[in-house]
């Protein structure tokens, strides 16, 4: 009788607990809705060509997005717009004073686009939302969709967010020639002049996760179906100016020669070289060069290019930078050029948060969904947004890695998997931040 007592307070618990879970995984995003909205989306700014052309600030982007307005609302979200212009849904918690946790991306496109790129995390987003609400269910926190403003030009949207717009400095902001940032701003409701109103911190914004493609192919050649972010890569980018001495080609042996395309030639390698000798697999490129006077019959005078190095360790760019410096130097010495470095963009990596990264990992494990870690090599709005707050990022397969392409594709049931990844994560960090 002892046991019958005791065990009956214990079993509710125990019970509830597993139901509550398996219910929770049952739960899933509408695949076609999502996929349907994807394909709706696509038709603004779509060219002749197949590709989408949906810049920022122009009527195409304006366009779509009344039409994402029209979905949050669906979706039970209130609409705000603020000073950067960007579009943020909000869908109430059950806990007062709780931060937020925010997700979204982008809608605006490059010059020839692809379908998914930011829009799958803006819908995958506003998913999560409408499955909650026609589930009559909320978080403890506030749940936010952001849609910012311009990732793929100034990226002001995110910048604005995370305090590290250059605020005296619109003219450093120009979406495209002839086009102030205050005139462009205007256009979507926002406010340059206001847009230290933008800035958010943690105790708003308590974790950022954004779903977003891969744009490179390591999920597909590895064959995993979710990439769990490490962190969004750093970037230092040179200008390197090699002087040599321009002559005939034809009358200055070899031997009395400065030629600045031979050092260019090694430096490239050496620009390779550094990136191969690291142990965390950091990337190196030169991508641009031009030769001057690059002529058929001469020797080269002088030689710019460009060098973009990436990883996700600060430390790593930096040791990069010193061992391409010690290069250089004894390049100019071996070619009797000089070489000179600018220094053409900083910008520091932003790690994921581990407590995110472990809960994206341990959802695909419980959706039986294979998964790995990788990093991200190209820039997001996570990059900014995990400068103030936790930041998390999940990545679905590039078909080929092709991505800013008419190419560019994802399968409806990756889509699917990731919306479904990203409902799981919020629901568990939601349950972890206040239990
Ligand atoms: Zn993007």
């Amino acid at each position: 009788m002892t046991a019958d007592l005791t065990i009956p307070k214990m079993i509710p618990n125990l019970i509830s607990n597993s139901i509550s879970d398996r219910f929770d995984l049952k739960v899933g995003v509408n695949g076609d809705r999502l996929n349907r909205r994807i394909e709706q989306l696509a038709k603004i700014g779509k060219q002749p060509s197949g590709c989408i052309k949906r810049l920022a600030f122009t009527s195409d982007d304006i366009q779509a997005r009344y039409l994402v307005q029209q979905w949050m609302s669906e979706a039970g979200m209130t609409l705000r717009t603020d000073a950067a212009g960007n579009l943020i849904g909000s869908y109430a918690g059950t806990e007062a004073d709780l931060p937020a946790f925010a997700t979204g991306s982008h809608i605006d496109t490059v010059p020839s686009g692809g379908k998914y790129d930011g829009v799958l995390g803006v819908l995958a987003g506003i998913e999560v939302v409408q499955t909650l609400h026609e589930q009559n269910r909320r978080l403890k926190h506030p749940l936010e969709v952001i849609v910012f403003t311009d990732e793929e030009s100034t990226m002001i949207g995110s910048q604005a967010m995370a305090g590290t717009a250059l605020l005296n400095e619109p003219e450093r902001y120009q979406p495209s020639p002839g086009d102030s940032i205050q005139d462009c701003l205007e256009r979507i409701g926002g406010d340059w002049n206001a847009l230290a109103t933008a800035r958010r911190d943690r105790t708003q914004i308590g974790a950022f996760i954004e779903l977003h493609v891969e744009q490179g192919a390591v999920l597909e050649t590895t064959g995993n179906q979710i990439g769990v972010v490490q962190g969004v890569v750093g970037i230092r980018r040179l200008l390197i100016t090699i002087t040599g001495k321009a002559n005939h080609a034809g009358t200055t042996p070899m031997t009395l020669r400065q030629d600045a395309l031979v050092a260019a030639a090694q430096v490239v390698l050496a620009v390779r070289n550094t990136a191969r000798r690291m142990e965390s697999q950091p990337v190196s490129t030169v991508g641009y060069l031009t030769v001057s006077p690059n002529s058929v019959n001469s020797i080269a005078e002088e030689v710019q290019l460009t060098v973009d190095m990436r990883d996700l360790s600060k430390d790593v760019l930096e040791e990069m930078t010193d061992r391409l410096q010690q290069d250089l130097h004894f390049i100019a010495l071996d070619t009797d050029t000089a070489i000179e470095t600018a220094p053409l963009l900083t910008v520091e990596p932003t790690p994921a948060a581990k407590p995110i990264q472990r809960t994206i990992a341990s959802v695909c494990q419980q959706l039986n969904l294979s998964h790995c870690s990788l990093p991200s090599r190209a820039g997001h709005d996570s990059l900014e947004i995990g400068r103030v707050t936790n930041m998390g990022m999940i990545f679905v397969p590039s078909q080929a890695g092709i991505s800013h392409s008419e190419t560019e594709y994802t399968s409806p049931e990756d889509c699917v998997n990731g919306a479904n990844v990203l409902l799981h994560t919020l629901l568990k960090l939601d349950g972890m931040q206040n239990s």
